[in-house]
């Protein structure tokens, strides 16, 4: 179970660290996916986008 242990832990580490690009544009500030928003500033901390 060592060799397991060791194993899932570099995966977990390897996906912490990998900066998700997932094509959403995030809030600068706080990170919050601005989508749908009807004015262009952060539903959720209101940094002007
Ligand atoms: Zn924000």
């Amino acid at each position: 179970m060592g060799m397991f242990g060791c194993v899932v832990t570099v995966l977990v580490y390897s996906f912490i660290l990998t900066p998700r690009d997932d094509g959403e544009t995030r809030c600068r500030r706080c990170g919050y996916i601005l989508k749908g928003l009807s004015k262009p500033e952060c539903s959720e901390c209101g940094e002007v986008i």
